[in-house]
């Protein structure tokens, strides 16, 4: 797959309704003419019938089906700590990280799912901005996906951007693991938008992720980022804190340094690996021999802002990584801003 076509899915499920809009019509027209599967559904939250004969095929294949769907109307969900509001543009993506936070949420078949009624649900967005004007409200364009893989199909991130950048009191971030930038970088967000980069050590890319750009991809596509002239982040998540992960988030950082342009400042968010037993069931499902550290004697357990409880690393744990990863980001990025560690 080159910079420019993140995902290329097998085969794309119309929700009826979509093909009232100008672009549900347009991608039915232009997934027609490809040698894929491509029918009408009725609903984009019922699919059903998609092949494999257990969870982990049956999990590919979501992964590999896309659903053009209409998002329906409702109230925007919180998204602490990272924004104010959930902006949902796209659900699921094509990534198949073994620790991914949405295996809680959307269980054993996450098909990726892109909503073609872009321009409604911004408007909406734009009634909760009026009505907490002058306060800003911070939306979050990634809590229920990874929505740059979409973005050759959809354009909803372009359009977001470009509908912030006219915002007073109001500004967007998103974060990906992806690298087809290339379409975002002329467009005018006037520092609207911040764009942010989920990393995370070479070792922990390679055994719990799958289908994701590798890290200097990551990083070659952030420094683009910052040459737009956008904001830039970056989520380092999730830590684990194996044998040796002091030496291997510093080298992390070393990297990541080396690749940005010199001047660049950007801000942290750190995440450290948590699971709930509702994730960690699917997991097991899905991925059977993942090694990923789910022993729930090794961790604390803590009640989660969306009503269930989740296994997190111990309190000695996380004050030893909190203060070890902020002091060497300090040491590497001087003037980086940490948002939060939790
Ligand atoms: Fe989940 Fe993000 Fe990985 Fe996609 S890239 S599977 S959203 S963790």
């Amino acid at each position: 797959m080159t910079n420019n076509t993140c995902f290329a899915p097998q085969r794309v499920l119309f929700e009826e309704r979509a093909l009232d809009y100008p672009l549900g019509r347009s991608l039915w027209e232009r997934f027609r003419k490809e040698d894929k599967e491509v029918r009408v559904i009725g609903s984009h939250n019922r699919v059903t019938g998609l092949p494999g004969k257990d969870p982990a095929e049956k999990f590919k294949e979501a992964k590999r089906t896309l659903v053009v769907g209409v998002k329906k109307d409702g109230e925007f969900a919180k998204c602490r700590p990272s924004a104010d509001f959930q902006l949902v543009l796209s659900t699921s993506c094509p990534g198949m990280c073994e620790y991914c936070y949405l295996h809680t949420t959307l269980g054993r078949q996450p098909v990726v799912r892109l909503y073609v009624n872009v321009e409604e649900i911004l408007e909406r967005a734009e009634k909760v901005i009026k009505e907490r004007a002058p306060e800003e409200t911070v939306f979050e364009g990634a809590a229920t996906s990874d929505p740059l893989p979409l973005e050759p199909y959809s354009g909803a991130l372009a359009q977001a951007i470009t509908f912030f950048a006219k915002q007073e009191h109001a500004r967007f971030r998103f974060v990906t693991k992806f690298t087809c930038v290339d379409s975002l970088l002329d467009l005018k967000h006037q520092g609207k938008t911040e764009f942010r980069f989920s990393v995370n050590t070479p070792e922990i890319i390679n055994r719990f992720e799958h289908g994701t750009p590798r890290l200097t991809a990551r990083l070659q596509a952030a420094a683009k980022v910052f040459q737009a002239g956008y904001k830039l982040g970056f989520l380092v998540a999730p830590i684990f804190l194996y044998d040796g992960w002091q030496k291997s988030y510093e080298e992390l950082l070393l990297e990541m340094k080396d690749t940005l342009p010199a001047k660049a400042a950007p801000s942290f968010e750190l995440i450290t690996h948590r699971f709930t037993a509702r994730g960690k069931q699917n997991i097991a499902a899905i991925f059977p021999s993942s090694e990923l550290p789910l022993s729930e004697e090794e961790r604390r357990f803590k009640y989660g802002q969306f009503g269930y409880g989740k296994y997190v690393y111990t309190k000695e744990q996380y004050q030893e990584a909190e203060r070890y990863l902020s002091e060497k980001i300090n040491v590497y990025f001087p003037s980086a801003e940490i948002l939060y560690f939790v």
